[in-house]
């Protein structure tokens, strides 16, 4: 066993018994929300080091990454996904990790693609993107999510922390809508004090014309996510300082949700040329409305990203419990959710021991 910051958990103890659910139809947990998204990790390994995510100083050379045999398989991975749109999911979202490290994961989304009227997506850091976005594509990957925090290369740079060049996510970004996964979100972390400055320049880039949108980014704070990024409120700049800001030189107006929950909240150039999207993870709270279940890499299932414990579905595939048994302990888990954490963050819950963002899948 190998010294993970993830303490193993007993799925006995944690699981009620399978009798309390019916094992049928949707799942509401103690708050009313229904399951409808599950984020599927497939690798706990990158190879970027984003300060605000997989910082250097913790995984080094020697962090001990999961092996190859405690990953779920491809098949396991599709019989829990299959199950969890059963209950509900109607969209699937492949992350990490890298989820463009896990080799051959053309074959995942294909499998994937096969499930009944399921919305399938990836998020990447984009830099297998340019070599992989028409395959992901013809395997049935819909639409594809890119993180960028910078367009200066030294900011870039800085942000990814192994010297990666902009220009090659650029490329990446680039191939998806030529293969025609576009609109493309593009992601950005604004971390205070490290790339705020480049929040204009993005805003400017990804603008469309009127008559062609560009694609859309996303300005998500920086939160307190995991145990190692040395989170500090004051290092987070607020979605409406973020909004502010681009409001004063290109005018914006709001616009409400494409979809009751969606996570973020939108905005769109009063000249008709596209929109943004601000995440406001710690300024506003949206626990209310929150569908996402997350499948770690190794198969445990967790109802929050800030949890601390997962339920290790992988132990009842492996022990060869049913369909039934295992849709079961869904519900189960499901039912008795009553997470919230951003609702209650303090500096004492920011500095408590939480599952890493890039084993959860972000
Ligand atoms: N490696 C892929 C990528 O970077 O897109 C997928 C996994 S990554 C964990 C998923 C998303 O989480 C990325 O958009 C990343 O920027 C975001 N993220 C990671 N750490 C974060 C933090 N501390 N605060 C806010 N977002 C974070
Ligand atoms: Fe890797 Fe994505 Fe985390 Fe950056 S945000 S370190 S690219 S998993
Ligand atoms: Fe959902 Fe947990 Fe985030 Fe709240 S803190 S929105 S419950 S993942």
């Amino acid at each position: 066993m190998n010294n993970l910051v993830i303490p193993l958990t007993d799925i006995r103890s944690i699981i009620p018994p399978i009798s309390g659910d019916d094992s049928s139809g949707s799942l509401k947990d103690t708050r009313g929300r229904v399951m409808s998204d599950l984020r599927i990790s497939v690798t706990d390994r990158c190879n970027f080091r984003c300060v605000y995510c997989m910082p250097k100083t913790v995984f080094g050379r020697d962090y001990p990454f999961l092996p190859h045999g405690d990953l779920l398989s491809f098949e396991e991975i599709f019989r829990i996904a299959r199950l969890f749109v059963e209950r509900g999911v109607s969209k699937i979202r492949l992350t990490g990790g890298e989820p463009l490290l896990r080799r051959n994961i053309e074959k995942l989304v294909e499998m994937l693609a096969t499930l009944p009227g399921i919305e399938l997506t990836l998020t990447t850091n984009g830099s297998l993107l340019r070599k992989k976005a028409q395959s992901l594509h013809d395997a049935g990957l819909q639409r594809v999510t890119v993180s960028l925090d910078a367009l200066d290369d030294a900011t870039f740079r800085k942000m990814n922390d192994v010297d990666f060049p902009v220009s090659q996510v650029l490329d990446g970004i680039a191939a998806a809508e030529a293969a025609g996964l576009a609109p493309v979100k593009v992601n950005m972390v604004v971390k205070r004090g490290t790339n705020d400055h480049a929040i204009l320049q993005m805003a400017r880039h990804f603008k469309g014309s009127v008559t062609k949108p560009g694609h859309i980014v996303r300005f998500i704070e920086y939160m307190d996510v995991g145990s190692s990024n040395g989170w500090k409120l004051d290092e987070v700049l607020s979605s409406s300082a973020v909004v502010g800001l681009i409001n004063n030189e290109m005018p914006l107006e709001a616009i409400g949700p494409n979809y009751p929950g969606e996570v973020a909240e939108r905005w769109r150039y009063q000249d008709g040329s596209g929109e943004i999207g601000v995440i406001s993870s710690v300024t506003q709270a949206f626990c209310s409305s929150c569908t996402r279940a997350r499948l770690s890499t190794e198969g445990k299932l967790y109802t929050c990203l800030f949890a601390q414990s997962g339920h290790d579905l992988r132990a009842l595939l492996r022990a060869g419990r049913s369909d039934t048994e295992i849709s079961g302990a869904l519900g189960a888990i499901w039912g008795v959710r009553s997470d919230r954490y951003s609702e209650i963050r303090t500096a004492e819950t920011a500095a408590q021991k939480k599952i890493e963002m890039s084993y959860i899948g972000g």
